[in-house]
């Protein structure tokens, strides 16, 4: 398998304006993603997931400015053919709430095919409508004929993913942005959703962007798992590395807030804490007012993000040179 990047993000930066400030929502973010990878995004609501996400789609909103950095996804940087006003076609995102991507007032076939029309550039209508029966037979959606006639409002929460999934797939895109895609389904409809998207990944290749705040649910999608704390990356492994030997007293706490139990919409357990107010992000360790191993030299110098063994880096004092 061709194990060059496909994405790479080099030293991202993005904020928000609001009234009277900014939030720092992105700092300084660097990773890339290889051909045919799972890379999961995991931390607490709040961390600059999404934000990572909907730049890579190009669908930040109009407030957010992005300060620094390069998005290079198959050798061009995004950001430039954006500013050259080029659509992306080959970058989908899938959002948690099928409602931000289906209309109600349309039938999911009037959705699908206004898709494949203005990304493939299919005119004719038999065409469009072949292409969409075929990506709904993908994702194993039963009656094809009879879901691209209906309105969402006649479909299962799980079916309803389903279809998105399926709308991102109709662009023939080469990965996958999911943004928390398992969220608002109960436990059964959340295994057979990462099923279907471990599937399409060994079938077609697929690279994958996976927005998780469930350390559980990304060890079991994940090639790697990249932890995120108030707009920084803290630690960034392979899944077994990071699940087996995790070094970050953030990453460490998230472990402890595993659902163990199968409850319905289970989240993570509350870290003891707020999180950081990113209009004044501080200037130490961006976990340093909630670690419980913090030191003095926590409160003052940031730890950079550094390779501690083969694959596996982390941002934190307790493993620099000078504490080892
Ligand atoms: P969640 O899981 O809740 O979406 P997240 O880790 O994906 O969290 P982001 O949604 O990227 O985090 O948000 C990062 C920070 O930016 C948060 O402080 C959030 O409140 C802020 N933020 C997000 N969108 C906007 C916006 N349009 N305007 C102002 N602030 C925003
Ligand atoms: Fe805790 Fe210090 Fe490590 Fe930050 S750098 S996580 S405060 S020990």
């Amino acid at each position: 398998m061709n194990r060059q990047p496909l994405l790479q993000i080099e030293d991202l930066s993005i904020d928000y304006i609001i009234v009277g400030g900014s939030i720092k929502a992105v700092r300084n973010v660097s990773f890339s993603i290889n051909e045919g990878e799972v890379v999961c995004l995991v931390g607490e609501s709040g961390s600059g997931k999404s934000t990572i996400g909907l730049a890579v789609a190009g669908a930040l909103p109009e407030n957010a400015i992005i300060r620094s950095g390069k998005i290079i996804f198959q050798g061009k940087d995004l950001l430039y053919e954006k500013s050259k006003n080029k659509k992306i076609d080959n970058v989908m995102i899938v959002f948690q709430d099928p409602a931000a991507t289906l209309n109600p007032l349309f039938t999911v076939g009037e959705v699908i095919s206004d898709v494949i029309r203005s990304h493939l550039q299919i005119r004719d209508k038999g065409e469009i409508r072949e292409k969409a029966l075929e990506v709904f037979r993908m994702v194993e959606l039963p009656d094809p004929d009879r879901i691209f006639n209906s309105y969402p409002h006649e479909l299962s929460g799980g079916m309803l993913q389903r279809v998105v999934i399926a709308i991102s797939l109709s662009t023939n895109p080469k990965m996958l942005i999911a943004d928390e895609p398992t969220t608002m389904l109960d436990v059964t409809l959340q295994a057979q959703i990462l099923d279907l998207l471990l599937n399409l990944k060994k079938k077609l290749g697929l690279s994958m962007l996976f927005i998780t705040h469930n350390l559980g649910v990304a060890s079991e999608i994940g090639d790697r798992i990249i932890v995120m704390y108030g707009g920084e990356i803290v630690e960034e492994a392979s899944s077994k590395d990071l699940i087996n030997n995790p070094l970050h007293p953030y990453t460490k706490s998230l472990m402890e807030c595993i659902p163990r139990t199968h409850i319905k919409h289970s989240r993570l357990k509350h870290i003891p804490g707020t999180v950081p107010d990113l209009r004044n992000p501080l200037k130490g360790c961006i976990f340093s007012d909630r670690c419980s191993e913090v030191m003095d030299i926590c409160r003052v110098v940031k730890p950079l993000l550094k390779e501690y063994s083969k694959n596996h880096k982390v941002a934190c004092h307790l493993y620099s040179e000078e504490e080892k």
